[in-house]
C-alpha cells in the first residue's frame, strides 16, 4: 500500500539523515511498519549526513578490530593505527567538553560505538580507512598514520552513506515521503504520542503512529534561532551543510513537554574557505573546510595572531575554532604556510585560490591587494610574522605527535608544531566561519526516549542525532556526530518498535 494511503504506522521517523535511517532500519528489523518523513525534495534529500566526510569516531583496540569493519575493502598494510580504547574515547569526550558531557549518554555512545559500526557494516555500509581528515601523510613515509579515534570512514563519504541508507530503507520496505515538513506532535489525552502534523504537497494533515522518532537535526540553518540562542553575529555565518535543519521539531518537542538539554548557546563551527557559499552545496560537500591550521600561523585582518594554532590535533580543536574566528573583524582570518608545511595541507585545500608569494613582504602585498577592501593591516601583519619567527624555539618538528615545538614570549603562544615561516613559496588561505550543527536540544534517556522535566519518558516519543542535547559542550571530538546519531538511532528504532508492538 502506498505510504500516503496507510493511516496508521507503528513508527514514524522525522528526518532522512544518518540518525533517522539507523532508527528506521532498526525499527523495521524489529518488525515495525515504518514511515520516514523528509522535509527536503528528493534532489536535496539526506540532511547534513550527505555533506559529511563520513567519519565515525569509534573505540577499537587496534588494527585487528578495524579489519572486520573494512572487510577487504581497504588494505591494512598501508596504514598505522594506535589503539583507541573506550577509556580514551570517554576521556576525549570529557576533556573537550570541559567535563560537562552527560555521563550516562556519553558512556553509551562510547560503549556502543564499535558494535554499531559493525552493525552498519552488516547492514551493507562499506567502510575504509580515513586517510583524508586528521591523518598524516609524509613524504618518504609509505604508511599513513590514521587519526586517533577517527580511523574509519564510509567509502564515498557522506554522499554514499546517504544513498546507501536510502537504498537499504527502500529494500526494507520502509515508506518515505519527500517534501513533508513535520511541524507538530499530536498527543492523546493520556499524554501518549499518537501522530505528527505535517505540511506537504497535500496540504496540512496528521499522520498517525504508535511511536515517533525525531531525527530532524539541529537549528543551525535558522538565522532566527541562531541569533536567539547562539547570540549576536551568528545570523551572519555560513552554513556548512543542509538548509533544512531549522529546529521546528525541537520546538515541537519542547511544546509537548520535552526537557531542553545541553549547551543551547554552543555549536560546532569550523574554519572554512572565505569564498564558500552561504549554505552547503553538494558539489563541495565538506571540501570547504580549512583544517590544516595547526601547521599554520593564523592572523586576523588586523595582522594579529589570536589563538594557539597548535593547541591540539585538528580533530580536537576544529569544532571550536569557528567561534574564535567569528570574534575576529569581518569573521575573516588568514592561514599562512610555507614550503615546509604546504605538503601537510589536507587535499581539500585544492578547492581554494591562495595568495602565493616568494617573500613575506610580497605575501603581505598580495593579501593587501586581495583583501584591502576589508581593511587588512599590512604593516602589522609583517610585524607579527617577524615576532613569530623570532619566538620559535629550537626542537624537532613532528606532525604525528604533540611535538612540543613551540614559541616563547608571544601572546598567545603556539604550543606545538611551531616552525619558522622562512622557506618560500609562502601561501595564504582566507578563512571564515561555517556552522555545522548546534549542541543544544532535547533530552533523551539511555533508551533514546525523550524525557520530560521529571526525567520520565514521554510515552511513544524517541529522538536521536543532532536534535538531542547533552553530548557536546564548548567543543567536540571529530567523528562523534555521526556515531552519536547511529548509536542512539539504533536504540531509538529498537525501543520505538518495541513500544509500538507492545501497544498494537
Ligand atoms: C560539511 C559537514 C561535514 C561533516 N562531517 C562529519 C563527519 O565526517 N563525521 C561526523 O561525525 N559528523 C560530521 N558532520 C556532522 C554531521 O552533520 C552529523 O554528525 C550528522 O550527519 C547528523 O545527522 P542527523 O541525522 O542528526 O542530521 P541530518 O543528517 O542533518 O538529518 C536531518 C534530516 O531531517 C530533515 N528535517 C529537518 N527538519 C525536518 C522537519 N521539520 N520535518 C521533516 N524532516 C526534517 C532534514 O531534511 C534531514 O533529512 C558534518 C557536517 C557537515 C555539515
Amino acid at each position: 500500500m502506498p505510504a500516503a494511503e496507510r493511516d496508521l504506522f507503528d513508527v514514524i521517523v522525522v528526518g532522512a539523515g544518518n540518525a533517522a535511517f539507523t532508527a528506521a532500519l532498526a525499527a523495521r528489523a524489529a518488525g515495525a511498519q515504518v514511515l520516514v518523513l523528509e522535509k527536503a525534495s528528493q534532489k536535496l534529500r539526506g540532511g547534513n549526513t550527505r555533506f559529511t566526510g563520513g567519519i565515525f569516531r569509534c573505540a577499537y583496540n587496534g588494527i585487528e578490530d578495524l579489519i572486520p569493519v573494512v572487510r577487504g575493502n581497504d588494505n591494512p598494510d598501508t596504514v598505522l593505527v594506535d589503539p583507541y580504547t573506550r577509556a580514551d574515547y570517554l576521556k576525549d569526550l570529557q576533556r573537550v567538553t570541559g567535563g560537562r558531557t552527560d555521563p550516562v549518554l556519553s558512556q553509551i555512545l562510547v560503549e556502543r560505538s564499535y558494535d554499531t559500526v559493525r552493525w552498519m557494516a552488516d547492514l551493507g555500509v562499506v567502510w575504509e580507512f580515513n586517510r583524508a581528515v586528521g591523518a598524516v601523510t609524509r613524504a618518504g613515509v609509505a604508511k599513513v598514520k590514521l587519526p586517533s579515534g577517527g580511523a574509519l570512514r564510509v567509502r564515498g563519504e557522506g554522499v554514499v552513506l546517504s544513498s546507501t541508507l536510502f537504498r537499504l530503507a527502500e529494500e526494507a520496505e520502509i515508506a518515505l515521503l519527500y517534501e513533508t515538513h513535520a511541524q507538530r506532535i499530536v498527543t492523546a489525552a493520556d499524554g501518549r504520542v499518537v501522530g505528527v502534523e505535517v505540511r506537504g504537497p497535500e496540504g496540512i494533515r496528521v499522520l498517525h503512529c504508535r511511536a515517533l522518532v525525531l531525527a530532524s537535526g539541529g537549528f543551525q540553518a535558522s538565522p532566527e534561532m541562531r541569533t536567539a540562542y547562539l547570540g549576536p553575529n551568528w545570523s551572519l555565518v555560513k552554513v556548512r551543510g543542509t538548509r533544512f535543519n531549522t529546529g521546528e521539531m525541537i520546538r515541537a518537542a519542547l511544546t509537548t513537554g520535552a526537557q531542553s538539554y545541553g549547551e543551547w548557546s554552543g555549536c560546532h563551527a569550523t574554519p572554512i574557505d572565505a569564498d564558500a557559499p552561504t549554505y552547503g552545496e553538494l558539489r563541495l560537500t565538506d571540501k570547504t573546510n580549512r583544517l590544516s591550521y595547526p601547521f599554520s600561523v593564523m592572523v586576523n585582518l588586523d595582522g594579529e595572531r589570536f589563538v594557539d594554532e597548535g593547541e591540539d590535533f585538528n580533530l580536537y580543536t576544529y569544532a571550536k575554532m569557528g567561534r574564535e574566528i567569528l570574534q575576529q573583524r569581518s569573521a575573516t582570518v588568514l592561514q599562512i604556510f610555507d614550503r615546509q608545511t604546504v605538503p601537510l595541507l589536507e587535499t581539500r585545500y585544492n578547492t581554494a585560490t591562495p595568495v602565493i608569494a616568494q617573500s613575506l613582504p610580497e605575501l603581505a602585498d598580495g593579501i593587501g591587494e586581495r583583501y584591502g577592501a576589508l581593511g587588512f593591516r599590512k604593516a602589522n601583519f609583517r610585524k607579527t610574522l617577524e615576532s613569530y619567527n623570532a619566538a620559535v624555539q629550537e626542537g624537532v618538528f613532528n606532525p604525528d605527535i604533540h611535538d612540543g615545538k613551540r614559541t616563547a614570549g608571544l601572546r598567545p603562544e603556539k604550543t606545538n608544531w611551531a616552525t619558522r615561516l622562512d622557506e618560500p613559496p609562502f601561501q595564504a588561505y582566507a578563512t571564515t566561519v561555517g556552522i555545522t550543527f548546534t549542541f543544544g536540544g532535547i533530552r533523551i534517556d539511555a533508551n533514546a526516549a525523550v524525557v520530560d522535566h521529571l526525567e520520565r519518558p514521554i510515552p511513544g516519543l524517541f529522538a536521536t542525532g543532532e536534535l538531542t542535547g547533552g553530548f557536546f559542550y564548548l567543543n567536540y571530538p571529530g567523528g562523534a556526530g555521526l556515531m552519536r546519531g547511529a548509536v542512539f538511532g539504533r536504540l531509538a528504532g529498537t525501543h520505538a518498535a518495541q513500544w509500538a508492538l507492545d501497544n498494537r
